[in-house]
């Protein structure tokens, strides 16, 4: 199971091209992009133009080895955020891969999102779990970048409140509480690149179609 739980590590992501979008409406901005549909990934962008680093590996979020002893990761490394905050292995902990199998990757994610959004135990325990190591990850990156806003994107976005807790659960009480409410965490208004809206509603129409065959 573990090949497809982690797209390997690429470079330059969809999330730059959205993060610039996004970051176009904040030109005098730092800004985090994080995002975790196709894969975990990020981008900074710095006063309207991404930050791609040295080598073009500034922000390879997936690829931060934040679980210590954690699982190896398809990049060669232990405990990459993406080994538990990829969508392959939230859904395999909602117990999603024969929905997945059935109907799609696509389907399955919005299958999640409806679930997590219906409070069903098992997948919002399987999202709490990811949610926790993301807020984990901003705590290592929030403070090495410092950035404005922190923009959560894909399908993410409306579950962002538990990423924000999650973050804010282990930040440094310094200055009065200066620094609680920064940097601000919002939702991506430009994402959803698995095109979630409507699947799961195609995916039901269609179980319910071939129900209806099976019976007649
Ligand atoms: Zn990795």
């Amino acid at each position: 199971m573990e090949h497809d739980l982690v797209s390997p590590p690429v470079l330059r992501t969809a999330a730059s091209a959205r993060a610039a979008g996004d970051a176009a409406e904040r030109r005098d901005d730092i800004v985090l992009h994080v995002s975790g549909d196709a894969q975990v990934s990020a981008a900074i962008v710095v006063r309207g133009a991404p930050y791609a680093g040295a080598h073009g590996l500034a922000a390879t979020f997936g690829h931060l080895p934040i679980v210590p002893n954690g699982v190896k990761c398809e990049c060669g490394q232990r405990g990459c955020l993406a080994t538990v905050a990829a969508p392959g292995v939230v859904l395999a902990k909602a117990e999603l891969q024969d929905f997945e199998l059935t109907y799609g990757r696509r389907a399955a994610m919005a299958e999640l999102a409806g679930r997590i959004a219906d409070s069903e135990d098992r997948a919002r325990w399987a999202w709490l779990d990811a949610a926790l190591w993301i807020g984990r990850a901003l705590q290592v990156v929030v403070p090495t970048i410092d950035p404005d806003v922190v923009v959560v994107g894909g399908w993410w976005a409306p579950l962002c409140a538990d990423i924000d807790a999650a973050f804010r659960d282990n930040r440094p009480k310094l200055g009065g509480g200066a620094l609680d409410a920064i940097p601000r965490l919002v939702a991506g208004t430009s994402g959803d690149d698995l095109g979630l809206v409507g699947a799961r509603g195609q995916a039901r129409d269609g179980l319910r179609a071939s129900l209806v065959s099976d019976v007649a």
